[in-house]
């Protein structure tokens, strides 16, 4: 694997101070190519989340035969005349579950219940509101041009053909995947591996959970910010502590995170000004690049691999040293981190798209940087998507994303945005 700094080197325009965010990308695509190697069997209800490893082919026709999609009556649809009713017997009933033993004459039809399997040589269903019984007991009309032929049959295998590909390698086994696979009769699914990641956080300051404050110290957010959207995302979280600025204890966490997990995420101390020892030992004993992003919030930003002592090949475990501001943290962790990971998991569906919604107060924006601004997206009453800004956008200030349902994405070239301009947002929902 090459070096990080010749990866990031051979990007047009390279500035480690001044990363676009399509950079940082560009570098982690090169990164992260292939998916963790290893794979596993689970039973369905452990399958919620996980990512397919294998395309899982049909081994039946779903539907597995002709049905009903409606509660009515099922005939032979040649029968119907443009403009007629047409007057049939009621020759039985078919339920749900159950197959129509009799036969059915020209001019009959077989009461059925929706998901009932068609009758054999009956292609039509008429639905029971659109029938009155008829002057003779024991038939039906059927009212003029109420049917075509054909209409509310389910064909044999129209969700899902036998030998079709039901369910495509790298899509993630949501709800709806899952009732497909148990559609199909599979009880299990082969999925990649667990994805596990190490978070620590770093510096003197930080305090954790338990410990009784004291002055200049602040409790340690970063690492639960960084467990929720972990887990969220379905990975094992290895929560390795808050380490102070310690060169031999920051030196020990990072060499057993690297035994321990396919991904580290530090935070604190990786800015230029840091007089901290993580980007140094980060320096020492990783393959790392420390770059400032054009972004706000969350510019420095380090980036790179890290193998486990005594380990000299492969490619090891991904690096990243995000800064310490919990707003940035999230941030950074919402645009670099997590389209990593997904890779990484074996996901190969497009992330989800950006919504477009109009901004309901003018925003402050510099160009030249990437801004991502808390946000409030609503719906408005004629239906538009609306958003407006939590206020406060303070790199530092955690409640303000707390009240944010998304962030708003103000692309680098952009200035100042006026109200009633049109922003693209990335809502929480699912990922937060
Ligand atoms: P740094 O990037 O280390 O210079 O940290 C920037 C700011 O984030 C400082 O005010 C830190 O105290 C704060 N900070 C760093 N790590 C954490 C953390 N784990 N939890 C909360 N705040 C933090
Ligand atoms: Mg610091």
């Amino acid at each position: 694997m090459k070096p990080i700094a010749q990866i990031a080197a051979e990007l047009p325009g390279y500035d480690p101070d001044a990363m676009g965010v399509e950079q940082v990308a560009a570098v982690l695509a090169q990164l992260v190519e292939h998916p963790v190697a290893e794979t596993e069997e689970v039973g369905i209800f452990d399958a919620l989340g996980r990512v397919l490893a294998e395309d899982v082919v049909s081994p039946i026709d779903v539907p597995a035969h002709d049905n009903s999609a409606m509660d009515g009556y099922a005939f032979a649809g040649a029968q119907l005349a443009p403009g007629q009713p047409l007057t049939l017997r009621v020759a039985g009933t078919v339920m749900a579950g159950h197959t129509f033993a009799g036969t059915v004459a020209a001019d009959e039809c077989v009461r059925i219940m929706t998901g009932a399997p068609m009758p054999p040589g009956l292609d039509t269903v008429v639905p029971h509101e659109l029938t009155t019984p008829a002057a003779e007991p024991g038939h039906i009309t059927v009212a003029a041009d109420a049917v075509r032929p054909g209409s509310n049959r389910r064909r044999a295998g129209e969700d899902l053909p036998l030998g079709g590909t039901a369910l495509a390698r790298g899509e993630p086994l949501t709800p709806a995947a899952l009732g497909l696979l148990a559609s199909l009769g599979l009880a299990r699914a082969t999925v990649y591996r667990r994805l596990r990641v190490a978070v620590f956080s770093t510096g003197d300051e930080i305090l954790s959970l338990g410990e009784a404050p004291r002055p200049g110290a602040v409790y340690d957010s970063n690492r639960y910010t960084l467990f929720g959207l972990l887990t969220r995302l379905g990975v094992q979280v290895i929560d390795l502590g808050a380490v102070p600025d310690d060169p031999a204890r920051i030196a020990a966490t990072l060499r057993s995170a690297a035994q321990q997990a396919d991904a580290i995420i530090t935070s604190g101390g990786v800015s230029a000004g840091d007089a901290d020892h993580t980007r140094s030992m980060l320096h020492k004993l990783a393959d790392v690049a420390f770059w400032r992003v054009a972004v706000q919030p969350g510019r420095p930003l380090a980036v790179g691999r890290i193998r486990p002592p005594g380990v000299d090949a492969g490619p090891g475990a991904l690096l990243f040293g995000l800064p310490g501001n919990p707003v940035a943290v999230m941030v950074a962790f919402l645009a670099f981190v997590r389209p990593a990971l997904l890779r990484m998991m074996g996901h190969t569906r497009a992330q989800p798209p950006l919504l477009r919604a109009t901004t309901t107060e003018a925003l402050r924006k510099r160009p030249g940087r990437t801004e991502y601004q808390r946000g409030i997206v609503a719906t408005a009453p004629d239906g538009s998507l609306q958003v407006r800004s939590t206020g406060n956008q303070g790199s530092g200030v955690l409640s303000s994303m707390v009240r944010a349902n998304g962030l708003i994405v103000l692309e680098s070239d952009r200035g100042p945005v006026a109200a009633g301009e049109v922003v693209d947002v990335m809502v929480f929902e699912g990922s937060m």
